[in-house]
């Protein structure tokens, strides 16, 4: 597979290439090209060339661009979610959501730029007028993660695109291959060669000449807080706009009220979906003393029924880890938590079946009793395991919830409106979902506070970040008395 620049598919300069290897069978299942320095600016130019013929067009033209984009990558959902399932690990079906959540998110936009509103509003002083227009930044690099190659690409580029602006995409090194037929079909259903690029290559060569290069006006950004924070430092030199869209370790409140039942659906869905690779996935659950054996026991009997395997067989609850080094991290966080007293309910691990020894296979672990200074605690854990702890009540569960650098999502399950409420205004968190696990809607603004990043995605709120405001003050003929010179 070749990356695509200029609308066409091409050889990075010098002709080198890195493999993308399955991590279910740890086979190669493409290489791609070892994007340079030189390829990202010649992908930059062709955004820039590109945004001059894209930013003028009408709204109902960019509009009719997305709709179509949609209509053409519904169309290779099949081909694309195999494509996604090869290279990521996640099961057939996950591929497939993801695949039609990338077109409902283009879908979405469509919609929203041909019902841009605004106001037409008279000075306080009464010598005129103001309007507030929106123009759209420029040339945006999007740099991106492995857990969701295509609906985060989508995120960026859908809203993007629709306010008129143009993107030089950097996938992550581990998953480029979808992403690149994903804007090879833009291009096909008609987008300008050039309004999208993707360049693929290391972080610290193509993404950091995204950073570097003042013909970029934005960076949208989505992995580890680690890497945001140098993102943030590459932009301050041309003083970029950013969106970041960081870690989390998002808290799940189990009141004594809620539906168990539902909660332990909840629970497991949030936490196992994507092999517990999420952005936003449960990663610590709180339970109320008084259910907490009933919605353990119940949990336990439930994620002893996942069955770990190869995303592209159908019988596949979980796929694997994305790559040995994500495995070696959750099994240190795991045993860290262990030789700190936890107690696994669910004892996790390598699975120790042969026709798994290839991949990067780590059966769901549960434990509970953890140590709130345990690093499953205190940091993200990436993957499939899952610490429980017991706690009094809503007030001290909230202050447990609280007790992280992070804030992208959380959840309260309770029957009681005023308690779901009460937590939710208290919860530090870009999103607190009540009586569900952590669901991405394209409606909905998306993102976090405090180390979790800032800006936000989806939504009207994820538009409005691809504009610039721009103010214009009309002054009334014969009204300009006011502002005579000398003063006074
Ligand atoms: P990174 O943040 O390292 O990578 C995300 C993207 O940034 C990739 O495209 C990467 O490129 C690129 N990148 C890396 N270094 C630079 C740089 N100096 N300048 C510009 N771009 C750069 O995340 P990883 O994929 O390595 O995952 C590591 C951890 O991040 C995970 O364990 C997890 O905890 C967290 N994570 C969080 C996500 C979330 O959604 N919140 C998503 C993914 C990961 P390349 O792939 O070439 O290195």
């Amino acid at each position: 597979m070749k990356m695509l620049i200029q609308g066409q598919l091409v050889d990075a300069e010098g002709a080198a290439t890195f493999n993308v290897s399955n991590p279910a069978t740890g086979e190669v299942v493409d290489s791609v090209p070892k994007g340079t320095r030189e390829d990202a600016k010649r992908a930059i130019d062709s955004a820039v060339d590109a945004y001059k013929v894209w930013s003028e067009k009408p709204a109902i033209e960019r509009s009719r661009a997305l709709l179509k984009i949609a209509e053409v990558v519904r169309a290779n959902v099949e081909e694309l979610a195999t494509s996604l399932t090869l290279e990521q690990g996640k099961p057939l079906g996950e591929s497939r959501s993801e695949i039609n959540s990338f077109a409902n998110t283009c879908e979405y936009y469509a919609g929203l730029i041909g019902r841009q509103r605004g106001a037409h509003t008279p000075f306080s002083t009464g010598e005129g007028f103001f309007i507030v227009t929106k123009r759209p930044i420029g040339v945006v690099g999007a740099i991106l993660p492995w857990n969701f190659p295509v609906s985060l690409m989508g995120w960026k580029v859908a809203p993007g695109l629709a306010a008129g602006n143009t993107f030089v995409v950097k996938p992550a090194s581990t998953t480029p291959v979808t992403d690149i037929r994903v804007a090879s079909l833009m291009v096909k259903a008609g987008l300008p060669p050039g309004a999208v690029n993707v360049v693929t290559g290391p972080g610290g060569v193509v993404g950091e000449e995204l950073l570097d290069n003042p013909k970029v006006s934005k960076i949208a950004f989505t992995g580890e807080t680690a890497t945001g924070r140098r993102i943030m430092e590459g932009s301050a030199k041309y003083i970029k706009r950013l969106t970041l869209e960081l870690g989390g370790s998002d808290p799940m409140i189990v009141c004594d009220d809620a539906d168990l039942q539902l909660a332990v659906e909840g629970a497991a869905w949030g936490r196992f979906r994507n092999c517990g690779q999420s952005c936003t996935s449960v990663k610590r659950l709180f339970l109320f003393d008084s259910i907490a054996d009933e919605f353990i026991k119940s949990f336990a009997e439930k994620v002893k029924t996942i069955r770990v395997g190869n995303g592209l067989d159908k019988s596949t609850h979980m796929g694997p880890v994305h790559t040995e080094e994500q495995r070696e991290k959750v099994e240190t966080m795991v045993e860290d938590a262990e030789n700190r007293g936890a107690r696994d309910l669910v004892k996790g691990g390598r699975p120790t079946e042969k026709e798994l020894a290839r991949g990067n296979f780590y059966s769901p672990a549960i434990l509970t009793d953890v140590d709130y200074d345990a690093k499953i605690a205190r940091e993200e854990c990436f993957g499939p395991a899952l610490p429980i702890f017991i706690v009094e009540d809503l007030e001290e569960a909230i202050e447990r919830a609280n007790d992280t650098p992070y804030g992208l999502g959380s959840s309260v399950w309770t029957k009681d409106v005023e308690r779901a409420y009460h937590a939710a205004e208290r919860i530090q968190a870009g999103t607190t979902w009540v009586n569900s696990p952590p669901i991405a809607r394209a409606e909905v603004p998306f993102g976090g506070f405090k180390q979790s990043g800032f800006g936000r995605e989806l939504g009207i709120e994820g538009l409005d970040h691809y504009f610039e405001t721009k103010s214009i003050q009309v002054l009334e003929y014969g009204k300009g008395k006011k502002w005579a010179f000398p003063i006074g």
